[in-house]
């Protein structure tokens, strides 16, 4: 290897590799220094190296030797809390799992400081209650992952146009790629839509978050137009590891959040049929409440949540209520 490549083992870790993997290695050493030699900039060299540690790489190049993934081929975005990569799909280990043609891989950073502000979701979750207390750091990122996989399985089986699970190994989720020839789709703050798609976005929106909440039981907890993205002339619904069940004890503010974003967003985009975030919420929810401003409104979420909690402390259980009687008005075009 060239001095300046960095394989991993340079630390004092114990790494056993298999002659295929350093084979891969290798051969990746190779095409690097071919790399930076064409770029003529040490600077840009490896970004993407550094934003993985060693095990994670190493995860990352088994999938490859597995054949499982064909090529990756570089970073698509580096977040607070994840780095996602685009790849190649390979050839699948059993014949029933089409592997897609290209895959995004969403990697869990697993860092100390990200995990605290997050375990307020994770923490009131009841899916994952038993689990939380006895973890380490490492494992909680990689709950993180595994919610996102349960998360975007229920959304798939609703039939709502989200990234389609191909495998989860640890704290790395790898998903279908939405996107053509190693172009993310946009995201819906990044496109500029005619005036008649952004009114067909909206209304598909609408849809997906009464489907959200009905079908799936969740709440995406990070709505906006940062995690929709715009491909074949509709929306697609991205970053759902924080989303909660509406039953969560903070899950209807979360919602209210996703609303109050989701009206501004198409309000502002000149959408005149777009609810407000009131109205948005109670087609959403199916709750009728009623409060006129905002504070007022904000309350009654909040009552509503802790009524349930203390019937969680007292019973056992959670309340039935947020489940309406009668199906939430269908809004359509
Ligand atoms: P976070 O916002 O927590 O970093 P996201 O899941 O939103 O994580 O992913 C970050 C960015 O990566 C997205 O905004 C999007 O541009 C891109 N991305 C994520 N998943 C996919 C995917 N399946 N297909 C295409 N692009 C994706
Ligand atoms: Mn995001």
């Amino acid at each position: 290897f060239a001095p300046e490549f960095q394989v991993g083992d340079g630390i004092g870790m114990d790494l056993k590799l298999s002659n295929q993997v350093f084979n891969a290695l290798k051969q990746h050493a190779y095409s690097e220094e071919r790399r930076s030699a064409r770029l003529h900039e040490k600077k840009e060299h490896s970004t993407a190296e550094k934003a993985v540690d060693p095990k994670t790489r190493l995860l990352l190049y088994k999938m490859v030797n597995a054949g499982m993934l064909e090529t990756i081929t570089g970073c698509i975005s580096t977040g607070k809390e994840s780095v996602v990569f685009h790849a190649y799909g390979g050839k699948s280990a059993t014949e029933d799992k089409v592997i897609p043609p290209e895959c995004a891989i969403k990697v869990f950073k697993t860092t100390l400081n990200e995990f605290k502000n997050r375990d307020k979701y994770i923490k009131d979750d009841y899916r994952f209650k038993d689990r939380f207390s006895k973890l380490n750091p490492r494992k909680i990122i990689r709950m993180w992952a595994e919610k996102e996989m349960h998360n975007l399985t229920r959304m798939q089986n609703a039939g709502i146009p989200c990234p389609q699970v191909v495998i989860l190994k640890k704290h790395v989720l790898v998903m279908s790629f939405i996107g053509q020839d190693q172009v993310p789709a946009p995201k819906l703050k990044d496109v500029t839509l005619s005036s008649e798609d952004m009114k067909k976005a909206y209304y598909q929106i609408l849809n997906m978050m009464q489907q959200l909440y009905k079908e799936c039981n969740l709440v995406h907890a990070d709505l906006s137009e940062y995690n929709m993205l715009w491909h074949d002339g509709k929306v697609w619904l991205i970053d759902v590891s924080q989303s909660v069940e509406p039953t969560h004890p903070h899950g209807l503010e979360f919602l209210f959040r996703d609303c109050r974003n989701v009206s501004q967003f198409f309000q502002k985009g000149g959408v005149a049929e777009a609810l407000n975030e009131r109205e948005l919420f109670n087609a959403v929810s199916g709750l009728n409440i009623t409060a006129e401003n905002e504070v007022d409104f904000q309350a009654e979420i909040e009552a509503l949540e802790k009524m349930n909690e203390d019937h969680v402390q007292n019973h056992g259980k959670k309340l039935s209520m947020f489940s309406s009687d009668g199906d939430p008005p269908i809004y359509d075009e």
